[in-house]
């Protein structure tokens, strides 16, 4: 049984429920699932399940990004916070191309983004939380989800403050609702610190840290074409329509910097070892 805590090297690639082990790949040290959209939702499905609730841990859905990778080298408790949580997806295909860089083709991962999550709950009428965002963006994100899904289920929603000051106040109205799952949009990292903190005491089983989802819901934030998504460039199209996000899209290519030198490394380490056997005639 896996308990709530901040423990980096509790988690376990095969739970001790029956159900199929998590295939996870780690990058720059955090370990990050490779499956895609069904695949998250199978584990989302086995955390809302009441008769499995009390064995398959945290309940912590995390939407990882490269940047996420990068405040985890100098962030130990989001360090715990990603290793202790049940889902852990790549949301962000700078992940996805250093799995590749890092692990080659056969251990590619797919990405699931929050927004995808989203939108699988609600269609699922899975009774949500929106929590976060600016004062009215979760009211009109909602809006835009009940058009879209007929069956969703949106029992509450609350802007609050990320902060741990605002943290009963929002519990008490989580909890006055039938809510399974929470969304909760604070942004990184605070969003993953307000979920390690709350959920413990909620009654709702899962929450799912899902960043922008409800600003581009309810269109405050444009979407970046879909050619510009399918090419992995969100990000420039982040950067021409928010430019004051330099800095973290700077961190971006430290992070792709960091990748490239490891993988450099690894092929030269491999090659030298190749030629070394051979040269002694693997002696
Ligand atoms: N946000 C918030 N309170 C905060 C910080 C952020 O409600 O203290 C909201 C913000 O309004 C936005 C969401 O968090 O709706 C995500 O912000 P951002 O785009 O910075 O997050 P990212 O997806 O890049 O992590």
């Amino acid at each position: 049984m896996k308990l709530r805590g901040l423990h980096a090297h509790s988690y376990s690639l095969e739970h001790s429920v029956p159900r199929a082990p998590v295939r996870a790949v780690a990058i720059l040290g955090v370990l990050v699932d490779r499956g895609g959209l069904s695949e998250a939702m199978e584990r989302i499905h086995a955390l809302l399940d009441p008769s499995m609730s009390t064995q398959v841990g945290t309940g912590q859905v995390i939407t990882l990004n490269p940047e996420y990778l990068m405040r985890a080298r100098r962030d130990a408790t989001l360090r715990h916070i990603i290793a202790d949580a049940d889902v852990r997806v790549a949301d962000g295909v700078g992940l996805i191309v250093a799995a590749r860089l890092l692990y080659g083709a056969n251990h590619s991962i797919a990405r699931v983004t929050g927004n995808d999550l989203v939108a699988a709950l609600a269609a699922e009428g899975v009774p949500l939380f929106l929590l976060g965002a600016a004062s009215g963006v979760a009211e009109d994100a909602a809006a835009v989800l009940m058009r879209r899904h007929p069956q969703a289920q949106i029992v509450g929603m609350w802007a609050g403050d990320a902060g741990p000051g605002d943290d009963a106040e929002t519990r008490r109205r989580i909890n006055a609702t039938d809510a399974r799952v929470v969304l909760v949009a604070y942004g990184m990292p605070k969003q993953d610190h307000w979920i390690a903190r709350n959920l413990p005491h909620l009654n709702a089983s899962v929450a799912i840290g899902v960043g922008g989802a409800f600003d581009y819901l309810a269109g405050r934030v444009p979407r970046a074409p879909a050619w510009m998504r399918v090419h992995g460039l969100e990000w420039f199209y982040r950067l021409i329509r928010q430019p004051w996000r330099w800095r973290r899209i700077l961190i971006v290519w430290q992070f792709a910097v960091l990748v490239v030198s490891i993988a450099a490394r690894q092929w030269v380490q491999s090659f030298l070892s190749t030629r070394f056997t051979r040269f002694t005639g693997g002696r």
